[in-house]
């Protein structure tokens, strides 16, 4: 009850630093209105900087910047792609654009992401039916890398290039690199919920400067250089509005804030709930170091009394948002065929995640008063099952 009079508090909402309105202002007074300018060209750059990557292009979305890796890669009609199952649909949807088809694979306890003995057995059944991927897409979840060096390692046995989706993940690290920088290509997403944002928004990053000059050109319509509207090739509209560019320009300036601001959050829960039996929090790999994008936990009802659903409605009964775990994508509707290969013959961890995950609001400007109320809501909710 009481719902209505409660402040909303939400699972990651965007968090502007003040700094974005000089940008727009500074976008209308050039009259730079238009996709491209000098906003994108600079947003870039100052990303390609941060990253250290050689080469970056500013996209209308993350899923495009993840349809182009995939048409770079020449994947098509009757290819196949392995794709991390525990995601967004995002990841996986610019995979049949192209009209190739998924093979889905696990997760690892470790890190929540790609599991190196899901993929190597993917490999091996792909070796046999002389059938081996046209690319692998990683994806680093919830703000943490997967083990790159390791996935790195098993794809280049099979000369199978690696598309990171670091879409969740910008500001993590793998062995003090950039997560997103590791693969042939990486994806950015600047997603309203996203740790940093444009309102929406996407970067395609690479050392491979002529891949990401060829991206540039697909993403404009691919217009031939000719005085006349000529074109040889099939194009998108996928590049970024200057306006939004500039956004992204003033949000990247405070990354190095939100990354530590969510780190806190992440921190305060930890600590809040270390005396509840059958919370368990998602790993930090000791490879690198998590942004905490989104806290995310498991809860043991056989442990606590109370499961993941229980706690997201306690919350939304409270006006607060909270969600579970991605729902795995081999277990979607929309790729009911597809191939999918567990971490363990008798164990799918993306499954037992999905069923005892849940994630707690997150935002980089989550107060500490709202976030106590998130913490009061649970702990009642665990004390009432406890008498
Ligand atoms: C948000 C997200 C995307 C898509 O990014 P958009 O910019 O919304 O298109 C892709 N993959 C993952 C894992 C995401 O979380």
């Amino acid at each position: 009850m009481g719902s209505i009079l409660k402040k909303r508090i939400y699972l990651s909402p965007p968090h502007m630093s003040g700094m974005e309105k000089e940008f727009i202002a500074r976008a209308f007074d050039e009259n730079w209105v238009a996709p491209l300018g000098p906003n994108v060209d600079a947003f870039e750059q100052e990303l390609a900087n941060y990253v250290k990557t050689k080469a970056a292009v500013a996209l209308s979305s993350g899923t495009a910047a993840i349809h182009l890796a995939l048409r770079l890669l020449n994947v098509g009609r009757g290819d196949s792609v392995f794709c991390s199952t525990l995601t967004f649909v995002a990841s996986a949807n610019p995979i049949l654009y192209q009209g190739a088809k998924p093979v889905f694979i696990d997760s690892e306890p470790e890190s929540w992401n790609m599991s190196k003995e899901a993929l190597k057995k993917a490999f091996l059944d792909a070796k046999k039916k002389n059938k081996l991927p046209k690319a692998v897409i990683v994806v680093n979840l919830y703000g943490q890398s997967a083990d790159m060096d390791e996935i790195l390692n098993i794809c280049s046995e099979f000369y199978v290039p690696v598309i990171e989706d670091a879409a969740e993940s910008l500001g993590a690290t793998y062995k003090g690199r950039a997560s997103g920088t590791l693969g042939k290509f990486g994806i950015y997403s600047f997603n309203g919920n996203k740790i940093i944002t444009t309102s929406g928004g996407g970067m395609l990053v690479s050392d491979d400067e002529e891949a990401i000059a060829r991206a540039r050109f697909l993403a404009a319509q691919a217009r031939d250089r000719a005085l006349h509207y000529q074109h040889s090739k099939m194009g998108y509209n996928y590049r970024m509005s200057n306006i939004l560019a500039g956004i992204g320009r003033a949000q990247l300036r405070v990354l190095e804030d939100r990354i530590n601001a969510r780190r806190t959050v992440f921190n305060r829960y930890v600590e809040a709930f270390s005396d509840v039996e059958g919370f368990e929090f998602m790993p930090e790999a000791h490879y690198g170091r998590a942004t905490r994008w989104l806290t995310a936990l498991t809860v043991d009802e056989n442990l606590c009394g109370i499961s993941a659903a229980d706690i997201i409605n306690a919350l939304a009964d409270e006006n607060i948002e909270a969600r579970p775990v991605w729902k795995p994508m081999h277990a979607q509707p929309l790729f009911e065929e597809c191939d999918y290969y567990p971490h363990q013959e008798d164990f799918s961890v993306s499954d037992y995640l999905f069923k005892k995950g849940l994630c707690l609001p997150s935002g980089s400007n989550l107060t500490k008063e709202d976030q106590n109320r998130v913490i009061e809501c649970i702990k009642n909710l665990v004390a009432k099952v406890k008498s």
